[in-house]
């Protein structure tokens, strides 16, 4: 579409960044861009419109970003998903695998209520292994979700088959392959 070209345009990449061999999608130059900004959250929400959500959940850092954003325009709460060792209160952690070795991710243990409705918010689904692991703390706190949201698919890396099947609805703006 129009729209995913012109964001795709506004997308900078790095080669071999973090490491020889990796495309890094920066949404830097994308956020910098007033236009492709708000254009990006309108189309995020653009599916929720008119849904009652209890709180957008976004995944540190960009998805902070994008996440407080959409919470805005919908008129829901936002909570954090962090790399361990940040939130100040009582968390619940759980413990995802990276290409080498493991990290955890934590959120506050009352950030959450019993069947509220959430949508899970970042920049990017590669793998979906970061995702699955946010979707697994969400869901062990009683939370129903409702959807996940990404700016870029890496179709590719079966991220959003992984969500899928784990049934959260997956929606993206634009893929690279
Ligand atoms: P996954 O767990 O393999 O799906 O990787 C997705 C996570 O890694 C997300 O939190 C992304 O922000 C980050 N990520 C992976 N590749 C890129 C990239 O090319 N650009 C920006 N973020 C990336």
């Amino acid at each position: 579409s129009d729209l995913s070209d012109e964001l795709t345009k506004a997308i900078r990449t790095i080669p071999d960044y973090p490491k020889a061999g990796v495309q890094f999608r920066d949404i830097t130059t994308l956020l910098g861009d007033a236009g492709a900004f708000r254009r990006t959250v309108d189309a995020l929400v653009q599916p929720y419109a008119g849904r009652s959500i209890g709180k957008i959940a976004g995944i540190e850092a960009r998805g902070f970003i994008l996440g407080g954003a959409v919470a805005h325009q919908l008129s829901a709460g936002f909570v954090p998903i962090r790399k361990k060792g940040k939130l100040p209160h009582e968390t619940v952690r759980v413990a995802y695998s990276l290409e080498y070795g493991i990290d955890e991710m934590e959120i506050h243990r009352d950030a959450v209520a019993e069947g509220e409705e959430i949508i899970l918010v970042d920049d990017l689904i590669a793998t979906g292994g970061t995702a699955e692991a946010a979707v697994k703390l969400l869901r062990q706190m009683g939370a129903k979700i409702v959807s996940a949201c990404f700016v870029i698919d890496l179709p590719d890396l079966g991220g959003r088959a992984r969500l899928e099947a784990l049934n959260v609805p997956v929606n993206t703006l634009l893929a690279f392959e």
